[in-house]
């Protein structure tokens, strides 16, 4: 029976046309796609056992015999962390010669070197491409990619994705935006992929020049908030649809589609875990990818904190939602409140007028007692108890159960106004800070 939904899968995915991919891809049963999943997991392991020598090593450990691993499960506390890719030598990963190699940095350490082969390459530009189509690309629109080139991957992988549906595609490293910009008209280009920041300061030009007619926007590698994403939306009358991945993931492992809640994740291609989740269901990341051969990672700690939708989506598509990325594991702070991410107090400070961008809220700790403090800086001489009023009225209204924990004395809330430019924060500010001691 497996081996013949093998054959149609590898029919209908690799020889098949990406409109097809398409529409077979959305009619798989979910049931079907999980079968399917379980068997590429239970292949990579028994792969990765003969070939990978830190696999090897780490199954030996743990005394586990790969022939028996059914799912991750089985596989206790085995687990590829960055720190692995960073320190270890890439032989340690490498299955086989490989063609291609793209970094990472992370946020402690060098960077993380991820091999592939051309085939790789191509296969997940195939997922991309699906994805570019079922968003509405079609031949005879005109993409251009800004993504980072050089040693990180997603400029590449959209180039070659943009290349098997024919689409027109520049796809030429992340230059200024105003150089972009004179070059818009001159190529007619009609979708964007970029990322949040520089999508903002391309926007603020257009905002004062006059923006041209856009069919799409995407946006990945930073975090969007949803005022840089209305802001960009409004400039240029064109809905943004965000994308997640990393080098790790060979580029994109997800996608929102036109309902825009949540990623669909390429199931096809990566078995996704989340990781001891929190009643609330947020738990780590952890990633398995099922397809790569060269440098296959097993049980990948992501870092990001992310929960399922579980409820099916309207498009349509059996593929599995996750929530956007709450932040990452290592920005996490368990105090009084609760678990803080980051993206929490992005969505309250969103709308609070009177303060500037580079705003900042730390746990402090004063006797026994977790304080939550709001480090603020004033613009428009706005009254600082307007403003602390607004911060509290959003926290009750959007975090109710955040607000609970408050109001039943888990923790104090503090506010700072500070004088500006005493925040200077770099191009990935640090939100949240956690200054307890010990
Ligand atoms: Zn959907």
């Amino acid at each position: 029976m497996l081996s013949e939904i093998r054959q149609f899968v590898e029919r209908k995915v690799i020889g098949d046309s990406i409109p097809s991919l398409v529409r077979w891809g959305k009619s798989v049963p979910p049931g079907l796609m999980r079968r399917l999943q379980a068997e590429e997991f239970r292949k990579v392991i028994r792969y990765a056992a003969a070939r990978q020598k830190f696999f090897r090593h780490k199954l030996g450990e743990a005394g586990v015999d790969p022939g028996s691993v059914r799912g991750p499960e089985d596989l206790g506390e085995i687990f590829t962390t960055p720190e692995d890719l960073i320190t270890l030598p890439a032989e340690d990963f490498l299955c086989r010669e490989p063609q291609a190699v793209f970094e990472t940095t992370g946020t402690s350490g060098g960077p993380k070197h991820v091999y592939f082969s051309y085939e790789e390459l191509d296969f997940a530009a195939r997922y991309q491409a699906a994805a570019l189509w079922e968003s509405g690309v079609r031949p005879g629109d005109r993409a251009l990619c800004t993504f980072d080139a050089g040693y990180w991957i997603s400029s590449w992988v959209t180039f070659l994705a943009a290349k098997q549906i024919g689409v027109f595609c520049s796809a030429i490293g992340k230059p200024a935006p105003a150089e972009v910009f004179e070059r818009l008209r001159l190529y007619r280009y009609n979708v964007l992929l970029a990322d949040p920041t520089w999508l903002v300061s391309l926007s603020e030009i257009a905002e004062s020049q006059g923006a041209l007619p856009m069919k799409f926007i995407f946006a990945a590698g930073d975090r969007m908030t949803s005022a840089y994403r209305d802001y960009v939306q409004k400039v240029w009358h064109a809905p943004v649809i965000l994308g997640y991945g990393s080098t790790e993931m060979g580029g994109g492992a997800g996608m929102e589609c036109r309902a825009r809640s949540g990623y669909h994740l390429d199931d096809y291609n990566m078995l996704f875990e989340i990781l001891n989740p929190d009643p609330e269901g947020y738990g780590e990341l952890v990633m398995t990818t099922l397809s790569r051969r060269t440098m296959p990672l097993i049980r990948y700690r992501v870092r990001d904190v992310a929960r399922w939708i579980p409820e099916p989506c309207p498009c349509g598509a059996p593929l599995r939602r996750i929530s956007p990325i709450r932040g990452r594991r290592d920005e996490m702070v368990v105090m009084g409140a609760g678990n803080m991410h980051p993206e929490i107090f992005e969505n309250v400070m969103r709308g609070v007028e009177g303060i500037e961008e580079n705003w900042q809220v730390a746990v402090r700790q004063e006797g026994v007692h977790d304080i939550l403090e709001f480090r603020l800086q004033l613009s428009n001489g706005r009254e600082p108890e307007a403003v602390e009023r607004r911060v509290r009225e959003n926290l009750e209204k959007r975090y109710p159960e955040i607000w609970a924990n408050h109001t039943c004395g888990m923790y104090r809330m503090a506010f700072r106004f500070l004088p500006p430019g005493s925040l200077p924060l770099g191009r990935k500010p640090k939100r949240l800070v956690d200054e307890r001691a010990g």
